[in-house]
């Protein structure tokens, strides 16, 4: 089975991921841990992209697709989670060919229903969480990034919901209930 889950940054997207690649034998494909091992490899896509991402915009469609197509060419027995991809339309539609090539299917898009303004004091949270465990906060866990990748969303990721509806895969849950809460209503929507 593979499946997109879509919504807005820090909707949760990626801890839900996490939860079905431990329970499912699933691999997550999040181009947001790709790009940020890009970044720390010292390599030139890394320092180009790393600028882009602290500002909050989106790197090329050009790079994400082509990471994302060579870990699809790795396979995986129980499907892959895309996670923060497709963030435009042009990668939605490389998905689907990556795919078709691959002789794959798009089992379900599972969107993340969430109030813009929890995200963002979600985002500052984290950042905050990450700093008094002694972590690095992300560079663009800041008030200001935050905005730009909403606005980013808005303007290039939204238009997939309408997307994928049209296609008839897309699933809508509530994505500000309890993560237990959120876990549950995926896996009804995986298994139904
Ligand atoms: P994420 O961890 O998914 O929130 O991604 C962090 C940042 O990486 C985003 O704000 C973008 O700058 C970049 N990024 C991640 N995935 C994509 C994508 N599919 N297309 C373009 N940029 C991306």
């Amino acid at each position: 089975m593979n499946i997109i889950i879509l919504g807005p940054p820090g909707a949760g997207k990626g801890t839900q991921a996490q939860h079905l690649v431990e329970t499912r034998n699933m691999v997550q494909l999040s181009t947001g841990d790709m790009l940020r091992a890009a970044r720390t490899s010292g390599t030139e896509m890394g320092k180009i992209v790393a600028d882009v991402m602290d500002r909050g915009e989106l790197v090329t469609d050009e790079i994400v697709i082509g990471l994302i197509r060579e870990q699809l060419e790795k396979g995986s027995e129980g499907g892959f989670i895309f996670d923060g991809f497709p963030r435009t339309l042009a990668q939605a539609d490389a998905l689907a060919e990556l795919l078709e090539e691959s002789g794959n299917t798009l089992d379900s898009v599972v969107a993340l229903d969430v109030d813009d303004e929890v995200l963002v004091q979600r985002v500052v949270n984290r950042a905050k969480e990450a700093v008094a465990a002694g972590n690095e906060a992300r560079a663009d866990d800041n008030e200001d990034s935050m905005r730009t990748r909403l606005m980013e969303y808005y303007k290039k990721t939204s238009p997939l919901m309408g997307y994928y509806h049209a296609k008839g895969n897309l699933k809508s849950i509530d994505g500000l209930a309890s993560i237990e809460d959120v876990r549950t209503s995926l896996a009804a929507v995986l298994d139904a």
